[in-house]
């Protein structure tokens, strides 16, 4: 299979960092597709508005039914709602001094590992090379499958399973939310993050419910770049 370097493909949610992700990869690729997933998150109008957004973007969207995930393990409070939500996103003391992290009850184990493996197949399928993954190590809220580390590693694994050259990119792995709301901004699509993606826990879009730690983290991360914001 001959992947073409000019065509990307996004693992897309209709979030805040994916959202940014996608418009990144329409500045830097030449042809964009955005791959969703219904994984059993309590809240699958995300799915919608990130149907809505790609449409937006004039980027063709696809989506993928991937609920066994959810049904692998237990405790999760995005997928189980017998769980109460953990209110902070866990503070970088959180981790231990050998590395190991515990992650809030909000992490969805093998999450990102399942999705960029299906998006690969299916990249592999249509001849595109690049992956483009809004994870972020600088705010990665304690979910191990965020890390460089594992991305790299996911990325040789992909390219010996399939004997293919993808290259996973992870425009947000070293900035903060604030600096994702400075690239969102210098990509000309501010208002749009802000207003129409969603990236609260509760469902809720734009600035959310204000309580769950997605929702405080993007909200911390507003008010610091504003702050710095010109003409805001
Ligand atoms: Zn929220």
């Amino acid at each position: 299979m001959i992947l073409d370097h000019r065509k990307a493909l996004v693992v897309y949610s209709g979030g805040q960092d994916s959202t940014t992700c996608l418009f990144w990869a329409k500045q830097h690729f030449d042809e964009v597709r955005a791959l969703c997933f219904r994984y059993g998150q309590k809240h699958v109008a995300e799915v919608d508005i990130a149907r809505r957004i790609a449409q937006q973007a004039g980027v063709p969207f696809e989506e993928r039914d991937v609920t066994f995930i959810s049904q692998l393990s237990t405790g999760c409070s995005l997928t189980d709602s017998n769980v109460l939500m953990d209110k902070e996103p866990p503070a970088p003391s959180a981790d231990t001094p050998d590395g190991r992290i515990t992650p809030p009850n909000t992490f969805v184990p093998g999450r990102n590992l399942f999705f960029l493996s299906i998006a690969a197949v299916y990249a592999r399928e249509h001849g595109i090379m690049n992956l483009v993954t809004g994870v972020s190590q600088t705010d990665y809220s304690g979910y191990p499958d965020c890390r460089d580390s594992f991305i790299r590693s996911l990325n040789v694994s992909l390219n010996l399973a399939m004997d293919e050259q993808f290259v996973i990119h992870t425009p947000l792995m070293w900035i903060d939310k604030a600096e994702t709301w400075r690239l969102a901004d210098q990509l000309g699509v501010f208002d749009l993050v802000r207003h129409q993606t969603l990236t609260c826990y509760n469902g809720i879009p734009g600035d959310g419910c204000g309580e769950c730690p997605a929702c405080k983290l993007r909200r911390r991360g507003l008010e610091k770049y504003l702050k710095t914001r010109k003409n805001n």
